[in-house]
């Protein structure tokens, strides 16, 4: 068996965990809190990894346990000692698949459950999809880059659709980027420098700013590729007056983890939906830096999709009554809709609606 070794950094943080034995973080975990099975908590999993650096177990052989997690950086929050599970998390997966992959990738694949053929959709055609030829164009003297990322371009063209037709209203012109951000690599091992490479390998925006209306785009965008980039609320608030927007609605506005915790992006979609004359908004019970994950990210829905469902149902348990989920993230939407009854809007079908 190989020996793993991870990053000074992440060595000293994990025996820091391992030394306190606090379990801060469990009763915040997204996951723990809906299966309340012990594995489940952060402080599991760092001390399973910390097993496996130790010879103790395969590493391969944890892999599937380490995948019940969303990323919704709530241990990281939590922890009073300022460990971030999820970077050493990250790190191990990227070292176990550097080592194991190529020894004997039969091996690999089955016992981690590695999903190759999402992996070659990502890798070979530049989205999860496998879609051979996604929408997109690159005008050079566009003020901004639209970056709708692959759910929009994909899954919800609507959502696509209003926007072009908002920002048309508003004069401002723009590209529309049909790249990916390649995020979700990072929960199946891939380094920051092979995600950096795909991505600048496929996006064609140069340096221009970038507007987004996906949290995970927005996250990646700015803090793995340094790009400048915006949510869209951002890019609308000083100019959203002129649509003169109203709509008599009951909402409850929730934020996502890569909007809210990830990048403190709490102010813009409240206040782009306060400007809506007659729309009544409500906050979800723990709201901001203690908001509900939807139960979409990190690897919990690929390899537990029941796990996942749990995770949202908790969230809309905690929507204001006869109201409508509205996020600042399209993959929130999207995953929302996918996993419950429930119709979930994002601010911009709710700009779109208001607009007279
Ligand atoms: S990660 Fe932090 S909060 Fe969680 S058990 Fe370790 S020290 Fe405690
Ligand atoms: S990122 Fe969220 S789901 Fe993953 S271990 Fe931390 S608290 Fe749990």
């Amino acid at each position: 068996m190989i020996i793993l070794k991870l990053s000074d950094e992440s060595t000293k943080a994990l025996n820091l965990c391992l030394n306190t034995r606090c379990n801060f973080c469990r009763e915040t975990c997204s996951v723990y809190e809906v299966s309340k099975m012990e594995f489940d908590s952060p402080r599991a999993k760092l001390e399973l990894i910390n097993e496996a650096l130790n010879g103790r177990v395969d590493p391969k052989d944890i892999m599937i346990t380490l995948n019940r997690c969303t990323s919704c950086k709530k241990c990281v929050e939590s922890c009073p000692y300022g460990i971030d599970t999820l970077k050493i998390l990250n790190e191990f997966r990227n070292l176990v698949r550097e080592s194991e992959l190529k020894k004997n990738e039969h091996e690999y694949v089955v016992k981690t459950g590695y999903p190759r053929k999402l992996i070659s959709n990502f890798v070979e055609k530049g989205n999860p999809f496998g879609v051979e030829k996604v929408e997109g164009h690159i005008k050079k003297n566009s003020d901004i880059v639209l970056f709708p990322g692959c759910i929009i371009l994909n899954e919800d063209k609507e959502l696509l659709n209003k926007t072009k037709k908002i920002l048309d209203k508003l004069n401002i012109s723009y590209s529309i980027s049909n790249s990916c951000c390649y995020s979700a690599l990072k929960n199946f091992g891939f380094s920051k420098k092979e995600i950096s490479e795909m991505f600048e390998s496929r996006y064609k925006g140069g340096d221009k700013r970038i507007v987004t209306l996906c949290a995970g785009c927005y996250n990646s965008l700015k803090n793995d590729h340094g790009r400048d980039i915006i949510h869209i609320t951002e890019l609308l608030l000083d100019k959203i007056k002129k649509l003169n927007l109203e709509k008599d609605d009951l909402v409850t506005y929730i934020d996502s983890c890569k909007l809210g915790r990830y990048n403190q992006i709490y102010d813009g979609p409240r206040k782009v939906l306060e400007s809506i004359k007659n729309l009544k908004i409500f906050d979800i019970e723990n709201n901001m830096e203690d908001a509900p994950c939807c139960g979409g990210g990190g690897t919990l829905k690929q390899y537990f999709p029941a796990v996942s469902r749990k995770v949202t149902q908790k969230l809309l348990n905690q929507k204001a009554k006869g109201t409508t989920i509205v996020t600042g993230c399209s993959y929130c939407k999207h995953n929302i809709n996918q996993n419950s009854d429930e119709k979930v809007k994002h601010v911009i079908d709710l700009v779109f609606e208001s607009m007279r």
